[in-house]
């Protein structure tokens, strides 16, 4: 075993379980081990990678702003962050954005939101506001966030939890509509659920959400941190549906790759419930984070990553259509966001992963029966047609 794992293993904490690779290099959707090993990267950090590994155009921004400013807090005003939640907001379709770092921070921030304009705007008494999530949801693992979650090891010992959220079956609008009562502020939803094991709902899902919440005065709270910005093949996995959600969560590839960025947006009346001091970050929105996050959002659009993801997306599809094998139960996904669900009883997901690292793909499980292959949506055809390739020897070698 390298060392570099032996020592990961004794000073770092075991909150997760990496696979046996120590990478040392990336560029674009490809990365290197430490003994010069090529991969293809086809889990892009669960999103955060979709500009590819140091993208010039980013990699330029982040270094010309390192050359002036890093970070002041937003005590003062910076020179970036205008120009980063503008960009954002004219792009989006939003009055104001709220920048924060990490996904799970934008979903609390989102949280907070909702129910402040629930209390001043809506008029729901005094902590009486109701938060409706979906079962199998992911939306990080602050203490209010896994309170939210339905996956057991998500919330064993962690207890207890603040009150105020309900749970519904996810894609179930009947169950959704029977979960609102009078005090309902909002419901939080991911367009396709990922960590679940990219669970897409029944088409028309998220409409219909939409026209329920409006009718019912609830705010819809789209967690869009894996999903947005390209992944699924439209800027956001909303606008599948013309979907236009009340709060829209960032997060992931926002940072380009570079830095953990994420982002709320929502209009006027909404973000118009915070004042000074009620909520804040020491590193949200940062001079350097603003000048990344708009790199990010800027290369998105200049390079049509979306419409990328849909032409890769269908064509990764279509390669893996035409693996059939018996531990194969489903291929399911959008754009470039795939899932290839497994047999557990054939093959264990991390096992499987292991396999694939093998033959150089880096990919993961959720779940155990789950295989992700969600590459950063510069990939080239060339490389979309050998992690075809590559996927069918893999499963040539599952007995
Ligand atoms: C990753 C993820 C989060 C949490 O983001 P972190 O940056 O890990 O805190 C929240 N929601 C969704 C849908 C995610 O995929």
């Amino acid at each position: 075993m390298s060392t570099i794992i032996k020592r990961e293993e004794q000073f770092c904490a075991h909150n997760y379980h990496p696979l046996p690779v120590v990478l040392v290099k990336g560029e674009g959707p490809l990365v290197w081990d430490e003994n010069g090993r090529e991969y293809i990267d086809m889990m892009s950090a669960y999103s955060a990678v979709s500009h590819g590994h140091r993208h010039p155009k980013i990699v330029k921004a982040l270094e010309e702003q390192l050359s002036r400013l890093a970070i002041v807090s937003r005590s003062y005003y910076s020179d970036t962050l205008a120009n980063f939640l503008q960009y954002a907001c004219e792009l989006l379709g939003y009055d104001k954005g709220l920048p924060m770092n990490t996904g799970a921070e934008a979903v609390e921030t989102a949280l907070k939101l909702a129910r402040k304009w629930g209390y001043k705007v809506k008029k729901v008494p005094a902590d009486k506001a109701e938060i409706i999530a979906c079962r199998n949801n992911f939306h990080g693992r602050t203490i209010a966030i896994v309170g939210m979650s339905t996956e057991e090891q998500y919330r064993d010992g962690f207890g207890p939890f603040p009150a105020g959220f309900n749970i519904v079956p996810y894609g179930d609008i009947d169950a959704l509509e029977k979960a609102i009562t009078p005090n309902t502020v909002a419901f939080i939803v991911e367009p396709i659920q990922g960590e679940a094991g990219i669970m897409i709902p029944p088409a028309g899902y998220l409409k219909k959400c939409a026209e329920l919440c409006k009718r019912h005065n609830v705010l819809l709270i789209a967690d869009e941190i894996q999903t947005g910005l390209g992944r699924t093949g439209k800027r956001l996995a909303c606008d599948h549906e013309g979907v236009s959600p009340d709060i829209l969560v960032l997060g992931k590839a926002l940072g380009g790759g570079v830095l953990p960025i994420s982002l709320v947006l929502a209009d006027n009346t909404i973000m118009s419930v915070l004042h000074p001091g009620d909520h804040g970050s020491t590193f949200g929105g940062y001079a350097l984070a603003a000048a990344v996050g708009l790199a990010a959002l800027k290369t998105l659009e200049e390079e049509k990553l979306a419409e990328r993801a849909v032409v890769l997306g269908e064509r990764l599809m279509k390669g893996l259509k035409t693996i059939s094998h018996p531990a194969i139960r489903d291929i399911r996904g959008k754009g470039l966001m795939i899932g290839i669900e497994i047999d557990p009883k054939i093959i264990h997901g991390h096992d499987l992963a292991e396999k694939f690292l093998q033959h150089g793909i880096l990919t993961k499980e959720t779940h155990h029966v789950v295989i992700r292959l969600a590459p950063p949506l510069v990939i080239s055809e060339e490389l979309i047609d050998r992690a075809i390739e590559i996927t069918k020897k893999v499963f040539s070698e599952v007995q």
